[in-house]
């Protein structure tokens, strides 16, 4: 179970990679570490946008990268696109309803059965975090 990171745990793993550490690289940290949840890229571009005028999005896109590639996020995709989280809150299964949108979550522990079902095809072992499964939510279902 990887550790919850605080900010400057980040940035000296950062640093250590032989990054420098930009003003823009820093604001970018700091925003990842201080949303909770899931954590949608276009959104940290738009608020650094809103902090630091002239940001390239393509810059807060590259950093996410970097911050997955040192194990400090990890992405899943949703109905909405790629998200991140903290890779510590990564262990989950997301059942996305494609008409309201609505996210909801399997624990690990109520996922384990259908781990095992597919584990019975061919040893197959699915990594059921990556990908949301889409379908209705009740209300939906009902309507
Ligand atoms: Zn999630
Ligand atoms: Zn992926
Ligand atoms: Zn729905």
């Amino acid at each position: 179970m990887p550790v919850a990171l605080g900010y400057v745990d980040v940035l000296d793993l950062l640093r250590d990679r032989g990054l420098r550490m930009t003003p823009q690289r820093r604001a970018i940290v700091s925003e990842v570490m201080r949303t909770n949840g899931h954590i949608a890229p276009a959104a940290i571009a738009r608020t650094i946008e809103g902090e630091m005028p002239g940001v390239n999005p393509s810059t807060v896109y590259r950093t996410l990268a970097l911050l997955e590639d040192v194990g400090v996020l990890q992405h899943s995709h949703l109905e909405s696109g790629a998200e991140y989280h903290k890779a510590d809150e990564a262990q989950h299964v997301h059942l996305t309803c494609h008409r309201c949108g609505r996210d909801d979550a399997l624990s690990i522990e109520e996922a384990a059965k259908l781990s095992r079902l597919i584990r019975q095809h061919h040893g197959f072992e699915a990594d059921l975090t990556h990908f949301a499964i889409t379908g209705l939510c009740k209300d939906c279902a009902a309507a």
